[in-house]
């Protein structure tokens, strides 16, 4: 899947501001009422209702019908509603990309930030640029460590140019948190999910620039609430490389031809595993189905209580 090795490329596509200003959406449900008044005959309050608009079940499929799969808070009655609902749920994060985000601009250099505060001097700064010219290239900061400059000032000043806290990585626990967040978009895009506080806040911790669109995902997937930090490098690459060894639920990655396969594929997927509950949300160029196997009355699911499929879209199918 070669979108998800674009890490370097992320920052051309984050929104500036923070993630406060995102909406949580809500999953779409079921419509109660819809159903209950068919052919002009009222049916009985115990039948299901498919959340299907466009199903045409009768009422001996509806009354014989399964219980599961759930898809974004809606029982489909039949593998073509499941495929329907799915398709059209595709539709919506696949579609509407035209309002693609400005890419993040910070206002002040990271270095002159720095100079500015006074945490570091004119000497210093001059010599970074000088070997970040010599290098030809490198992040700033990097070059401003070489110089004696503490890790510490940097991440503060990283945080002073996000709006965002610093957290500390002494306390996270990554590998207790494997049901939440696909091993594969933690390794992709440089996140680490440090620990789950009390009002169900996640606090995602990031190494040099934050992911909204990756915040964002987690928060429509897992219900929780996202706050997002930087970590110092070295507490975040020791942190990461705990979260990677851990165990995580199993993943499906597919990469489709078009739209319509990649829909083919997820309610392929939903069928076998017949979820209590799904959903679908876009990360960066790909798209994150996760199926919840049982109910969920935690705040972080067990690994074996998940199964996610993420899905892409190959060569021409929907661009860039
Ligand atoms: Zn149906």
């Amino acid at each position: 899947m070669p979108l998800l090795i674009r890490r370097s490329h992320a920052q051309d596509e984050l929104p500036g501001g923070s993630l406060g200003r995102y909406p949580v959406l809500d999953a779409p449900s079921a419509r109660p009422d819809r159903g209950v008044q068919a052919a002009g005959i009222r049916r009985p309050a115990l039948f299901p209702v498919c959340a299907n608009p466009g199903c045409t079940a009768g009422w001996l499929r509806l009354w014989r019908s399964r219980s599961a799969p759930v898809f974004e808070g809606g029982w489909c009655c039949s593998p073509e509603c499941t495929r329907a609902q799915v398709g059209a749920a595709l539709g919506r994060e696949l579609g509407g990309r035209t309002g693609a985000p400005e890419p993040h601009r910070h206002r002040i250099p990271l270095g002159l930030e720095m100079l500015e505060q006074g945490w570091i001097s004119a000497a210093e700064l001059r010599a970074a640029l000088a070997a970040q010219r010599e290098a030809g290239g490198g992040r700033i900061g990097r070059w401003l460590r070489s110089q004696g400059v503490s890790e510490r000032l940097i991440t503060r000043a990283l945080g002073v140019q996000w709006s965002c806290p610093v957290f500390a990585a002494d306390s996270c626990t990554p590998e207790s948190l494997t049901g939440l967040v696909p091993r594969l978009f933690l390794d992709a895009f440089g996140a680490l999910p440090m620990r789950v506080g009390a009002e169900r806040i996640l606090y995602l911790g990031f190494e040099d620039r934050l992911d909204p669109s990756l915040a964002l995902a987690i928060e429509r997937i897992t219900g929780l609430r996202v706050e997002c930090g930087l970590v110092e490098e070295s507490s975040f690459r020791r942190a990461q490389e705990l979260a990677l060894e851990a165990r995580y639920p199993p993943v499906e990655l597919v990469e489709a031809v078009s739209e319509a396969a990649l829909a083919g594929a997820m309610t392929r997927a939903i069928e076998r595993a017949r979820p209590v509950e799904s959903r679908l949300a876009r990360v960066h160029d790909c798209v994150w189905l996760r199926m919840a196997l049982r109910p969920q009355r935690v705040a972080v699911p067990s690994r074996d209580a998940i199964a996610d499929l993420i899905g892409s879209l190959n060569g021409s199918g929907r661009g860039h």
